[in-house]
């Protein structure tokens, strides 16, 4: 038989797996405690803290998906933050993070370097010869990347930021989020962990808050298990098994999202009411060279910006097929204010630099059909362009 690809045996994980009744699908083990044997002769499971059938599933998809070893799977994106920060620093150390990460891993490093945890750098890793003289200097012991980049979308050269990050001698870790590992496989760019908040795209419909963190090498995956057992943050077993499920249908919703995303960004890139449209797919987009060569596809995420807070607020009041609210990835559309929403936790000056402006909304889009879509944000788009500047 030839060789099974990636996609087809994630998407077919646990499936069989049964052996007490032959349930096609793999059943959810909620025990939080396994028998032992004797006290010295314990099972592969003892607690379902340390292991659980059911979340081994997802992670062992995970890491098929990401071409690692099977991912430390964890209760939300922030505690998976947590634990590869916890595990791969000791004080002092340098962490070099993306000046427009997501505002609560920028949050949550931020906080860790004002208790003397960390030495933290924030740097433009898109400008990829001066992030490497950066990264050559400051010698940091964690490279953070995060590409496409939240929300602007931003593209960093993961290969070329991997190289130099293990010359420097770092760890080099990448949000994958926003891509989801159908659209990006950052270990086989030369990264050493990819981290995912499952949140989004890979369950994909909105009912579970999950994390995950995949590593290339079986040392590193160790370490990760060992400080999220230590932490506590590993993820539910009901978690898991919703998380599994999302996950079969990923490559198929991706298309969608991209389907749509790409019929709404020619709508935005069209409409006077709009001053910028960021989307790697767009030929003017200073990533969209590197987006295509690392991505296979742009993904459902973008941005754009109008006028100031008087023309958001008209394009968001009528909208009929976005809900305003937080998160991304899931099948429903999306809208939200970076400024006022998911990024609140920067200060102004802050959200400045990394170019987050008033006037910039971001789009989660969603799977539904692209003609409601399109006309829902052209009639937005017109609300906001009558709205006097
Ligand atoms: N990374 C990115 C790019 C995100 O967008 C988020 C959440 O929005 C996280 C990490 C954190 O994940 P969670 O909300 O699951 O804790």
């Amino acid at each position: 038989m030839t060789e099974i690809s990636r996609l087809t045996r994630a998407i077919r994980t646990g499936l069989e797996w049964d052996t007490a009744v032959g349930a096609v699908v793999p059943p959810i083990h909620v025990s939080t405690n396994y028998r032992f044997e004797t006290p010295e002769r314990r099972g592969p499971y003892d607690y379902s803290r340390s292991g659980n059938p059911t979340r081994d599933l997802l992670g062992t998809a995970l890491g098929i998906l990401e071409g690692g070893q099977p991912a430390v799977v964890n209760g939300t994106g922030m505690g998976a933050v947590s634990t590869a920060v916890l595990a791969c620093t000791e004080p002092g150390d340098t962490v070099v993070i993306p000046h427009d990460c997501y505002g609560g891993t920028w949050r949550l490093f931020t906080r860790l370097a004002e208790r003397q945890h960390l030495e933290l750098v924030s740097v433009d890793l898109t400008d990829t010869d001066a992030a490497v003289t950066r990264v050559r200097e400051l010698r940091p012991t964690l490279l953070w990347l995060e590409t496409p980049s939240n929300p602007l979308l931003r593209i960093t050269d993961i290969a070329a930021l991997a190289e130099a990050g293990h010359a420097a001698g770092a760890v080099v870790g990448v949000d994958n989020t926003f891509s989801s590992p159908v659209r990006q496989q950052p270990l086989d760019l030369g990264a050493d962990l990819v981290l995912h908040s499952t949140t989004k795209y890979i369950n994909g419909h909105s009912d579970v808050v999950g994390g995950a963190l995949v590593a290339r090498e079986p040392e590193l995956a160790e370490t990760l298990a060992y400080w999220a057992n230590t932490l506590g943050t590993t993820g539910g077993a009901l978690d898991s098994w919703l998380t599994l499920r999302g996950l079969r249908t990923l490559p198929l919703r991706m298309r969608q999202h991209e389907q749509n995303a790409a019929a709404l960004v020619e709508v935005l890139t069209r409409h006077p009411a709009v001053g910028a449209v960021h989307y790697p797919g767009l030929p003017d987009h200073p990533g969209h060279q590197l987006a295509s060569r690392q991505q296979q596809g742009f993904g459902g995420m973008l941005s754009f910006e109008l006028a100031g807070i008087p023309a958001v607020e008209a394009f968001i009041d009528g909208l009929g097929c976005f809900s305003l609210a937080e998160s991304l990835g899931g099948t429903e559309s999306l809208v939200c204010h970076p400024g006022l929403m998911t990024h609140a936790a920067m200060p102004p000056e802050v959200q400045r630099e990394a170019g987050i402006t008033p006037g910039l909304l971001r789009l989660s889009v969603g799977i539904e059909e692209t003609d409601d879509l399109v006309a829902d944000v052209a009639a937005g788009l017109d609300r906001a362009g009558a709205v006097p500047r």
